[in-house]
């Protein structure tokens, strides 16, 4: 069970890819099932760049495996910011 961080709202499974909270009549994306609930973007990222890395992710993850995957996240973080990976 998800719940909307805007309204304590249990949010519904409406298909593979997105869930849905009724009380605030928004929509919320999934990757892989689990819902992006994010309402705020982290200083060093927006949430939009964010979900297109996870994307990347999931695309090359049978090509690169877990550790693979850590080191292309790790590389894709700029070196300066105070970003926990
Ligand atoms: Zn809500």
């Amino acid at each position: 069970m998800f719940i909307c961080l805007s309204c304590n709202t249990e949010i519904v499974l409406i298909n593979k890819d997105n869930y849905y909270c009724s009380n605030c009549d928004k929509n919320y994306r999934a990757l892989l099932g689990i819902p992006d609930l994010r309402i705020f973007s982290p200083p060093y990222l927006s949430i939009d760049d964010d979900w297109s890395h996870a994307q990347e992710l999931v695309e090359h993850f049978n090509d690169y495996g877990f550790e693979g995957l850590l080191g292309y996240r790790y590389n894709y973080i700029p070196k300066n910011s105070n970003a926990l990976i």
